[in-house]
């Protein structure tokens, strides 16, 4: 009788337990699955919430921090809200990747605040199908904003790892839009000289005499130039008729235009 008693609670117990799972697995309204019914597909259902997440994120960014400061541009608009940011950052900053700041990217660099992103982007006034060379590819991720722009990317960085990492997120999504290269940019890019735009994402002291060459007759350029570290100006140059003419658009602060040793 004793034994007796002691089983029936425990039998109880573990219908009760079956009960509870199979009723967790339906769902409060009995049908579709809930995220954490094992045998219902946990990451995938996981990943998608992320990915949601994300998405709205990135909505929030281009709609308060870029066209909520006056990017008026629907082209431009609409690249940085394709552009995954969050996976062009670190694992250890993915939260911030939406955040209204620049992030740090390893050895030194950092990928610039989104306003900066689009306000470059804008500014060059770039046609579809234009030929662009950025010099500073870092992350990878204004080349992929260039690239969702529909013109052809031409990025070069001089930190190999950095060039590396970033070549290889560039060739998974734009294989045919976007050629990456490791090399010091302060000498462009001659053999696919001249280009419609160049964009320089690192602060230089002056402008390197070889990017003013590589730069097509009535092109532009937009690059920050001042003392390292410090304050600088984000310059727009422009070619028009064989000169060469210069505009101060806005104080920024940029990682120094690294020479090969
Ligand atoms: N555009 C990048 C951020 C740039 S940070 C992004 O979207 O993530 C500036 C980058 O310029 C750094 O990665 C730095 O290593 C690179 N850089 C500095 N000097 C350079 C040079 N002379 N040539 C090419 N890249 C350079």
């Amino acid at each position: 009788m004793h034994a007796y008693r002691c089983f029936l609670p425990a039998r109880m117990m573990i219908t009760l337990l079956i009960l509870g799972v199979v009723l967790l697995c339906l769902g409060p309204s009995g049908i579709g699955p809930l995220r954490f019914c094992p045998a219902m597909g946990q990451g995938e259902a996981m990943a998608a919430d992320e990915s949601d997440l994300y998405r709205i994120r990135r909505a929030a960014m281009v709609e308060e921090q870029i066209r909520g400061r006056g990017i008026r541009s629907a082209a431009v608009l609409d690249a940085m809200t394709r552009v995954p940011r969050h996976l062009f950052v670190p694992e250890t900053v993915i939260k911030y990747a939406y955040d209204d700041t620049p992030l740090p990217i390893g050895y030194g660099q950092t990928i610039s605040q989104p306003y900066i992103v689009g306000f470059m982007t804008e500014i060059l006034n770039l046609p579809p199908h234009a030929r662009v060379l950025e010099v500073g590819t870092g992350s990878g991720y204004q080349a992929a904003v260039l690239a969702e722009l529909g013109v052809e990317v031409y990025t070069v960085e001089i930190i190999a790892e950095l060039a590396h990492s970033a070549a290889g997120r560039l060739r998974a999504r734009y294989p045919q839009k976007v050629h990456a290269r490791h090399a010091d940019g302060f000498f462009g890019w001659p053999e696919q000289a001249p280009f419609d735009a160049i964009m320089v994402t690192a602060a230089a002291e002056f402008i390197p005499p070889p990017l003013l060459e590589q730069l097509k007759e009535g092109g532009r350029m937009v690059i920050p130039v001042g003392t390292p570290f410090l304050l600088q100006t984000l310059m727009l140059v422009e070619k028009p008729n064989g000169e060469i003419t210069t505009r101060s658009l806005l104080p920024v602060s940029f990682v120094p235009l690294r020479r090969a040793p």
